[in-house]
Order: structure tokens, then sequence, then C-alpha cells
């Protein structure tokens, strides 16, 4: 088993490709089958070096890892289209050998012309008129100086396959012209070197998505022609997944909307788990109310056959709460280890923490780990913690209680009775809660309020008592002092 991912390296990698591997991804996982990386890259001015290496960073980060093809070798090198002009020579000429294109000196003029002469649509496009020039015909066009393209000769019949996610799909015969594969001036097309590729390059399944079905009767056509030429022994099976709806309304997720830029949501913080447990989502499910698994889980129950081909829609919300979920399951070491970048890109910690700045991401880590959805909201939570001055945001300073101040006074003189070196967060707990609970009778969310305020300059905050055991007794006391009046 043989699948493929071929992306033209145009422009940002989004949600739609990288549902597109992954389902692929999971397919050869499952059956162990192998995965072939390929790059079609035949549209010199829209595709880009840069596009390719940022592939490359989103494959890599979501740790998809591939068989064969470009980065990793194989035996069908090279892998990228640019680099395979003499393979597809060779296959036109084998081709040209067995009959199935022909020499096309039309001009697009020409065919415009002669529809209107004959009252056929100009919609219907090229008339198949070049099928049966003579010997004669070519040789007087040459002698205009003509060069010809190469057209694949279309059978008149109907062409029917079976999609592995739709069923039985059929294309009327006559549907489409004989097309063009070989531009005058010998520049292959995609709808040539696409399937010379996935025959040359022995795919069995080709897994993509619904909007390149139309292509899928052109592909199927070249494919009789290529194994009646002998490149192939075989026609693989085809598998289209569903469309991916934006939020609202019945329209394609846009390649330009934010949601759907891979690197958006990794900023955003979404762990690699996280985001391929939600993509495998989009059209594919692993049973009724299960939303949360692992790759593994993932990977053991996948099948092609399982996807829903209707339209899936792309949900933000949900997306970051399963990666919520994923975050939980993390070694907390590891979700230590992974909030470094967001707490360096907030300016809190170096690139590489000093060490004290490591003690408190490691003390720190576990108070949020149970609360983010996406590891971008960390520095805002523990932000507090690495800066001296606290930012007090406005909807705290709002929402403190008449009494603040008694709290606040209160509050110092009884952990100022807690010894330093017992300044722990039940030692914590234990002072307020007398102090502030039994002796001014409060109730708890009017008698921390001020103290989060106080610590943090948020209303909502890690746990308070921990935070407090974190910033030590003298920097807790500091910033309850500070806020009084
Ligand atoms: N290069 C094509 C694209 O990026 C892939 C087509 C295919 O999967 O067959 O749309």
């Amino acid at each position: 088993m043989r699948v493929r991912f071929c992306p033209s390296p145009t422009g940002l990698p989004h949600v739609g490709l990288i549902r597109t591997v992954l389902f692929n991804w999971a397919y050869a996982r499952h059956n162990g089958g192998k995965l072939v990386f390929r790059i079609e890259d035949t549209d010199a001015a829209r595709d880009s070096e840069e596009s390719y290496l940022q592939l490359l960073d989103a494959l890599r980060w979501l740790e998809i890892d591939w068989d064969e093809g470009v980065e990793v070798g194989g035996p069908h090198e090279p892998y990228r289209q640019s680099q395979r002009h003499d393979i597809y020579r060779e296959v036109l000429d084998k081709l040209i050998d067995s009959g199935a294109v022909y020499e096309s000196y039309s001009t697009a003029e020409e065919i415009d012309a002669r529809n209107e002469a004959n009252g056929r649509a100009k919609q219907l496009g090229y008339d198949n008129f070049d099928r049966d020039l003579t010997v004669e015909q070519k040789t007087a066009f040459r002698a205009e100086g003509r060069e010809p393209a190469w057209r694949l000769r279309v059978p008149d019949e109907d062409l029917t396959y079976v999609d592995l996610i739709r069923g039985e799909v059929t294309f009327p015969g006559g549907s489409f012209p004989d097309f063009v594969i070989v531009r005058a001036g010998g520049v292959p097309l995609y709808p040539f070197v696409n399937p010379v590729d996935d025959a040359v390059m022995g795919i069995t399944h080709v897994i993509r998505g619904e909007d390149l079905m139309p292509s899928t009767a052109r592909q199927l056509a070249l494919y009789s022609a290529l194994v009646e030429a002998g490149v192939t022994t075989f026609i693989p099976r085809f598998a289209h997944m569903p469309l991916v709806l934006g939020e609202t309304g019945n329209k394609k997720l846009s390649k330009r909307d934010p949601k759907a830029d891979l690197f958006l949501q990794r900023e955003k913080g979404f762990i690699h788990e996280g985001l391929l447990n939600y993509l495998s989502l989009l059209g594919w499910s692993i049973g009724p109310d299960r939303d949360v698994f692992s790759l593994d889980e993932l990977i053991a129950a996948f099948d092609i056959a399982d996807v829903n081909p209707n339209p899936a829609r792309f949900d933000q919300r949900k997306a970051e709460s399963i990666n919520g979920d994923h975050i939980r399951m993390l070694e907390p070491a590891d979700f230590a280890a992974r909030i470094v970048y967001y707490l360096h890109v907030a300016g809190l910690v170096d690139e590489t923490p000093t060490p004290e700045q490591q003690a408190v991401i490691e003390a720190s880590a576990p108070l949020v780990q149970e609360r983010v959805q996406v590891l971008g909201d960390v520095p805002d939570m523990l932000g507090f913690l690495f800066r001296d001055e606290v930012a007090y945001h406005e909807d705290a300073l709002a929402s403190l209680p008449a009494n603040t101040s008694e709290v606040l006074v209160a509050s110092v003189a009884a952990l100022a009775l807690v010894p330093d070196t017992e300044f722990t967060a039940a030692a914590v707990q234990d002072a307020l809660s007398r102090a502030l609970i039994e002796g001014l009778e409060l109730k708890p969310r009017v008698a921390y309020t001020p103290l989060r305020v106080a610590l943090s300059g948020r209303r909502v905050s890690p746990p308070l008592f921990e935070s407090m055991e974190l910033l030590g007794k003298a920097e807790s006391l500091r910033r309850l002092g500070a806020l009084v009046e």
C-alpha cells in the first residue's frame, strides 16, 4: 500500500492541507504502508522555496513522518516535479508510440472560430479537431512554424470508478474534450504529471480533497492510457475527502481565514497532538461520543472507508477544548518545556531561561496546566510571577469590593505571623482563612478577590495560595501592601 502527499508549494500551510496529509499518514501507518512526500512545483510563477520550507517545518512540528520523498530520498528520486522533466518526456514518448496522444495545432482563436461556425457552444471548448490530421496537414502546420501541443485521446464511453469514500462515481462520456498534457514547447501540465508520478511511483491509493474530484475524470482517462502503454499495470483507488467549511454559512474554509493558518494556530498555542486530534474529526470519527484520543489510537482505528463524504465544519472552540484535554495529558515536565517558547515570546523569560526563571517555570507550570486550552494563554496567567511590577487590569480594579483595604491590611497582619521558612500554600491558606473567613466573616469570593488583584493584577489567577508560596513571603506582603489605598 502506497499513498502520497503532494502539495504545491504555494502560500502558507493551511489546515485543509494538514488534514489531507494526516489522513494519508494515518491510513499508511494503520496498514503498514508507505507515505510518499512529493512536491508539485510545476508552476514557477506561484511556487516558492519559502513555502516548501514552511511545509517541512509544519510536518516536522506535527511529527508526521514520511517514508520516501523530499529530504529523505527513496527509489523514485527526484521527488520534486520541477526536476523530473526527463521522466515526463519518456512517458510522453511511450504515449506517442501507443497512439494515446496526438499532435494538436489548434489555437484558441481557431477553436472559437470553428465552434461559432458550427453552432457549437463556446464553453464546450476544444472540438477534437486535430484527432485525425493527415500527415500532409501536420507537415503544412510545421512549415508555418507552428509547434504542436500533445493531447490525450479521451474515450467516448462513460468513466466509472469506485470512490473509497463516496462509492461509485460516473463521469458521462463526452463531458470533456481531448485535453493538453504537454504544451507546445514541451512544458508538461499538471493533469499529466500528477497521474504520471503516481503511476511511476506505484501509488495505490490517491486520498485527497473533494475539490480535486473534477480532475479525476481526466486522470482516469490518462491512467487507462498509461496502463496500455505499459507505464504502469494498475489504476490506483481514489478517495475524496469532504470539504472543510468555515464556521458559519456554507462556504469552504478560506485559505486566507486566520483559523486556516497552521502557523497562527501554533502561535496561539495548539500542541500538535491536540490539533491533529481535532483535524482528524473533520470527516472522521473514532466512535460515538468520543472526541479525544491519542495519535496511536487514531492510527489503530483509522480506515479511509469510514470517512464521511458530507462537508465538515471547522470549529475553533471545539478545537481549543480538545487541545486543552491534550495539554492535561502531557507529563508535567513536558508541559513545562513546551510553555517556555510562549513565555519567551511574551518577554517574560530568556530564550533559554536562567536557572531562576527555570525554577519558577517548573514550580508554576502545574498551576496552569489544568486550566489552559492553548499554550498562548499561559503568559497572561503566569506573567505576574516573572515581573516585579504588577500590571493591574482595568476589569480587575473595577471588581474590587468596598472593603478591599480592610481585607488587605488584615491579610498582611495575618501572614506576617507565618514564619519565613513555613510560608507554604497550606500555611497561607490556614492563616488567611482564619483572619478573613472566620475573623472578618467574609465570603471566600469577597475575601480573596482583593488578594488576587494585588498579587497578579488580574481577577482570575492561578490558585491563590500556591501563587503566594511561589512569590515568597516578602514579595507577597509587598504586593498586598502596594494595593492598600
Ligand atoms: N498538487 C495538488 C494540490 O496541491 C495535489 C493534487 C492531488 O492530491 O492529486 O492541489
